[in-house]
């Protein structure tokens, strides 16, 4: 049994000072890491818990954004009256995610920062997966891989980002802000989570020691027109094979769109956009064929194998769905559904 100290930080900068010692890690919610820890995937020697500095708040911004702290709790996000009118997509996005009693400790630091379900990374039965140990092959590979990437995946790891709001995120162009011994620094949600080329052990552009402070989100015109679509194995408490986050501002008919976000999840190791597929709509009026234009230009080179080439076709289908969605919705917050 291993011993692990544990530190209760009382704000950012005692948190700062507290993560510099050797093997320290920070604690959220606990979801994520406590699992993985029993598991012994992760074998932190301290434990630095900042459930007690604040950045529990979310905050108005003078152009009409938000900032989310990044110890407000998953749940709290979802209910906020500011989130649920400015970025129904955002609260629809948590609310398919995990179960309420999770999502009730889970934080939107930790969330940004989960780690991939697949079951050779937590599972310490099995030999071979890069992300959990450099060097010694992908599993997943030639083995399991039902759940896992069809875009962006490399030779050493096909695995996906298992969350849900990221991929909302993505599509609302939020940018993190984070705090580290240097100077706070923000980073785009689109830069913040890695491909895993050749070193998958790494998912985030996170220095170490550096903490996660909040998450911006711009002033969006995508608040009416907006919809998060999850496709997975059971109604709740199911990791999406396919998700979608779709955003649209239409003109004035209702029917042109303006302009248009789509970022896809549960298909690549980070939430997947592509500009092409947003500009395919753009000063159209929207329909199906134009929507699955779209979805095949967010798919392009898509590689599937054997178990889970059905997402690429499932994908493209979710797109024009979500796309409708969008479209005919006047936002009341709601989850996701079963395509
Ligand atoms: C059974 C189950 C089902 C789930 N289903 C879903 C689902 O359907 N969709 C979905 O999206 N998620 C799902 N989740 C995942 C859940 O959303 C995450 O576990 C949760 O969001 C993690 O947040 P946390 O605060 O508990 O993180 P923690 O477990 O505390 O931390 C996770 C990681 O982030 C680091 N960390 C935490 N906060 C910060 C910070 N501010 N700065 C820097 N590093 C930080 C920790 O060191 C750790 O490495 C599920 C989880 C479980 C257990
Ligand atoms: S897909 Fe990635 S996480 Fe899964 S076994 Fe391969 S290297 Fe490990």
């Amino acid at each position: 049994m291993q011993a692990i100290h544990y530190d209760r930080a009382t704000d950012v900068a005692h948190a700062l000072r507290l993560a510099q010692q050797p093997g320290a890690m920070y604690i959220g919610g606990g979801t994520n890491l406590l699992d993985l820890m029993k598991g012994d995937v992760e074998r932190p020697r301290r434990l630095v818990d900042i459930t007690h500095i604040g950045l529990d708040q979310v905050i108005e911004l003078p152009d009409g954004g938000l900032r989310i702290g990044a110890l407000v709790r998953n749940s709290d996000c979802a209910d906020h009256a500011l989130v649920r009118q400015r970025y129904p997509l955002l609260s629809q996005a948590l609310l398919a995610g995990a179960s309420p009693q999770l999502r009730n400790m889970a934080t939107v630091g930790g969330n940004l920062l989960q780690r991939t379900r697949c079951p050779y990374f937590t599972d310490t039965a099995f030999e071979h997966c890069n992300k959990r140990m450099p060097g010694s092959g992908c599993g997943a590979r030639e083995g399991y891989h039902r759940m896992h990437a069809i875009l962006g995946a490399s030779e050493a790891c096909i695995a996906v980002n298992p969350s849900d709001m990221n991929v909302a995120l993505a599509a609302l162009e939020a940018v993190v802000r984070v705090a580290g011994p240097g100077a706070e620094r923000a980073i785009a949600l689109a830069d913040f989570h890695r491909l895993p080329g050749a070193t998958p052990q790494i998912d985030t552009l996170l220095r170490p020691g550096e903490m996660i402070v909040a998450v911006d989100l711009p002033a969006s015109p995508f608040a009416r027109h907006s919809h998060y679509l999850k496709v997975r194995d059971r109604a709740s408490y199911a990791f999406a094979l396919v998700s979608v986050a779709a955003a649209l501002e239409l003109e004035g008919d209702g029917v042109t769109v303006r302009q248009a976000r789509i970022a896809l999840g549960g298909v690549a190791h980070k939430p997947w956009r592509v500009a092409a597929a947003e500009a395919a709509l753009a000063g159209q009026p929207l329909s199906d064929a134009r929507s699955r234009q779209a979805a095949a230009l967010l798919v392009a080179g898509a590689q599937g194998r054997p178990d889970n080439a059905y997402k690429i076709e499932m994908a493209q289908r979710a797109v024009v769905r979500a796309l409708r969605n969008a479209a005919n919705a006047d936002n009341a917050a709601s989850t996701g559904e079963r395509a």
